[in-house]
C-alpha cells in the first residue's frame, strides 16, 4: 500500500513518519498510483485514443525501462547465478496438441455467470469467495472489538474457537468455500448457481439476484493459422510460458549436455481471456511471465521445493521491500498432479494477493507430452544406470504484478519540514529507469558543456537523463517523481574544482564528488 507520509525533518535529522491508512484513502491511493503511472510515462491504457482496450496496457518510456530492469534482475538471479540453469525463448504459438496434453483445452476454464439486469459478467467462484471473505471480515471485526474490551487479558485463539458469533462467521466461510470446491471439482455448475442463490448473493451493480446459469468459459484465446497437417487450423495464444519449456526439455538437455538436477528459464508474453479483468496491471489479458522449471530426480522434489521457496523469497527481499509485505499461502487443495504448492502473496494496495507460485508438479507435464507426442522425454541417470521422467519444481511469477508491487510500494507523497510537498518514487536503486540525471545549474558559463561531457562519458555504463530546463528545484522534483536515485549538478565551482554535487533521492542529502570518481561512486551505489 502506498504510504502517505508526513515527514517532519527534525533538528537532529530524524524522520518522523506518520502512516495514514483508511479504506477510502486506500482507494484514492490506488487511483493515484494509476494516474502517476500514466502522467510520468510508466503505463498507458492500450490504444487509448480509441478509448482503450479492456485489461490491456502499454508500458511507456520509463515503464519499459523499469520492466526491463525487473526482468533482467530475475534473469540474472536465475540463469547467471545458477550454473545448472539455462534460459530459452520459445515461440508464443505452439502446436495445438501441446494444449491438449497440458490439460488447457479441457480444463483451463473459469465458471462464468451474468446478471440479467446489469448485464455484468462475473466469475461465479469469485462471487462466492467474496461472500466468504465478508464473513471472515465480520469475524475479524468482532475480534477487534473484543480485543479493545478485554485489553491485555484477551486470549484471541480461545475467542476465535469459542465465541459463538465469531465461530459462526468463520465456519460459514469455510463451509461455503468447501461446498463450492466440491461442486467445481464435480463440474456441477447447477450446484454452483444454487449456492449463489442460497446465499442470496446480489449483483454489486444492480443489486438484483436475477442470474443466468453458470457456464464454463475457456480462458485461452484462439486464432487461425494457414494450415496444419491434422486438418485443423485453430491454434492458441499461449496462456503460460511453461509449456514452451516442457516441449524443449529434450532439445535443451541434449544440446546443453545438462545433467539432472537442472533448470530451464524463460520470460515472455502469455494471454488469458480473463472474465473479470480489473485492478490495473494486476489482472491483464496480455501479460508477461517469468518461469523456471527445475528438473529433479523423483523422490528429491521436496528438498528442491524448499530450496526454491528460500531462493525466491530472498530474491523478493533483496529489492529492499519489508518482509511484512510478503506472506506464504500454501494451497489446501492441490491439483491432482501436484504434491506441494504455495504462493508468494504481496500486500498490494487492495490487499494480499498472489504474486508468484511455486509448485511441485511431479512428472505430470513431461509424461503427458511423452504420451501425446510418442517421444521419450526421459533422462538417463548414469548413477542409477536407468532412465526416468524427471520431476519438476516450477517457479512462476508475473512480471507485471512484480512491477505493480514495486511501483505501488515505492510511490510516496511527503510533506517536508519547510511545508513543501514532494512526490517521490523510492524504487530500489538498481531497478530505477534512470540512474542519474545530469543537470547544469544554469544554462550558461560553460555549465551545459561540462554537464554534456559528463553525460557522454557515463552514458556508456548508465541510463542517464540530461535536463537543463527550469529551476534546479523543479528538475529535482521531476527526477524524484520518476525514481531517479541521483541528481548530478554542475555548478560554478565545478568549472574550477572538477567536482559536482550529487543529490541522493531518498535523503535529499548532497555530497561533493570529484568528476573522475563518479563512475565508481555510481557503480557502488547501484549494486544489488
Ligand atoms: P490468479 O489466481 O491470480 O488468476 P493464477 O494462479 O492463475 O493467478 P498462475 O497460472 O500460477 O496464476 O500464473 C503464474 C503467475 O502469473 C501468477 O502468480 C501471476 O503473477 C501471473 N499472472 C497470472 N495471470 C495473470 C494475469 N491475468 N495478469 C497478470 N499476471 C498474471
Amino acid at each position: 500500500m502506498l504510504r502517505y507520509r508526513i515527514l517532519l525533518e527534525s533538528m537532529h535529522g530524524f524522520l518522523v513518519i506518520l502512516h495514514l491508512n483508511s479504506k477510502s484513502m486506500i482507494e484514492d491511493i490506488f487511483k493515484k498510483i494509476i494516474s502517476h503511472a500514466k502522467e510520468y510515462g510508466f503505463i498507458f491504457q492500450s490504444s487509448e485514443i480509441y478509448d482503450g482496450l479492456s485489461a490491456v496496457y502499454d508500458y511507456g518510456q520509463y515503464g519499459s525501462e523499469l520492466k526491463n530492469n525487473i526482468r533482467s534482475y530475475w534473469w540474472r538471479s536465475m540463469v547467471q547465478h545458477h550454473e545448472n540453469i539455462v534460459g530459452i525463448d520459445a515461440a508464443i504459438f505452439m502446436h495445438p496438441t501441446t494444449w491438449r496434453a497440458s490439460g488447457h483445452v479441457d480444463a483451463f476454464n473459469d465458471p462464468l455467470i451474468d446478471n440479467k439486469d446489469s448485464k455484468k459478467r462475473y466469475r461465479a467462484d469469485v462471487l462466492i469467495e467474496d461472500y466468504a471473505e465478508k464473513q471472515r471480515q465480520k469475524a475479524e471485526k468482532e475480534i477487534e472489538k473484543a480485543k479493545k474490551r478485554f485489553g491485555d487479558d484477551f486470549d484471541e485463539k480461545m475467542y476465535r474457537e469459542t465465541n459463538p458469533r465469531v465461530k459462526g462467521y468463520l465456519d460459514k466461510a469455510d463451509e461455503v468455500v468447501a461446498t463450492m470446491a466440491k461442486a467445481l471439482a464435480a463440474e456441477d455448475l447447477a450446484a454452483v448457481k444454487q449456492l449463489i442463490e442460497d446465499l442470496e448473493i446480489a449483483c454489486p451493480i444492480s443489486g438484483s439476484r436475477n442470474w443466468t446459469d453458470v457456464r464454463q468459459f475457456n480462458l485461452m484465446f484462439d486464432t487461425r493459422m494457414g494450415s496444419l497437417s491434422d486438418g485443423s487450423d485453430t491454434i492458441y495464444l499461449r496462456p503460460e510460458t511453461a509449456q514452451g519449456i516442457f516441449v524443449n526439455f529434450l532439445n535443451v538437455m541434449k544440446s546443453g549436455r545438462m545433467k539432472v538436477p537442472f533448470g530451464i528459464a524463460q520470460t515472455g508474453k502469455a494471454f488469458r481471456n480473463e472474465i473479470v479483468a480489473r485492478q490495473f496491471i494486476f489482472r491483464m489479458r496480455e501479460f508477461e511471465q517469468m518461469e523456471m522449471q527445475f528438473f529433479v530426480k523423483p523422490g528429491t522434489e521436496m528438498e528442491w521445493f524448499k530450496y526454491w521457496k528460500e531462493q525466491r523469497m530472498n530474491w523478493h527481499l533483496k529489492m529492499g521491500i519489508p518482509e511484512s509485505k510478503y506472506r506464504w499461502h500454501d494451497h489446501d487443495k492441490l491439483a491432482h498432479y501436484a504434491n506441494a504448492a504455495t504462493d508468494v502473496e504481496f500486500d498490494f494496495p487492495f490487499g494480499f494477493k498472489e504474486l508468484e507460485g511455486i509448485h511441485s508438479r511431479t512428472d505430470f507435464d513431461l509424461s503427458a507430452h511423452q504420451e501425446h507426442s510418442g517421444k521419450k522425454l526421459q533422462y538417463f541417470d548414469p548413477e542409477l544406470n536407468e532412465n526416468y521422467v524427471p520431476y519438476v519444481i516450477e517457479t512462476s511469477i508475473g512480471l507485471d504484478r512484480t512491477f505493480l508491487a514495486v511501483f505501488s510500494h515505492a510511490l510516496q507523497e511527503e510533506k517536508l519540514e519547510d511545508g513543501s510537498e514532494r512526490t517521490v518514487l523510492r524504487l530500489p536503486k538498481f531497478l530505477a529507469p534512470i540512474k542519474a540525471a545530469i543537470l547544469p545549474l544554469v544554462k550558461k558559463d560553460g555549465m551545459p558543456e561540462m554537464a554534456k561531457k559528463i553525460f557522454d562519458e557515463l552514458k556508456l555504463d548508465f541510463m542517464l537523463q540530461y535536463d537543463e530546463k527550469d529551476a534546479i528545484g523543479r528538475r529535482y522534483r521531476r527526477q524524484d517523481a520518476i525514481g531517479t536515485p541521483f541528481c548530478i549538478t554542475v555548478d560554478n565551482e565545478s568549472l574550477t574544482d572538477n567536482s559536482v554535487t550529487v543529490r541522493e533521492r531518498d535523503s535529499m542529502k548532497q555530497a561533493r564528488i570529484a568528476i573522475d570518481q563518479l563512475r565508481t561512486y555510481l557503480f557502488d551505489q547501484l549494486k544489488v
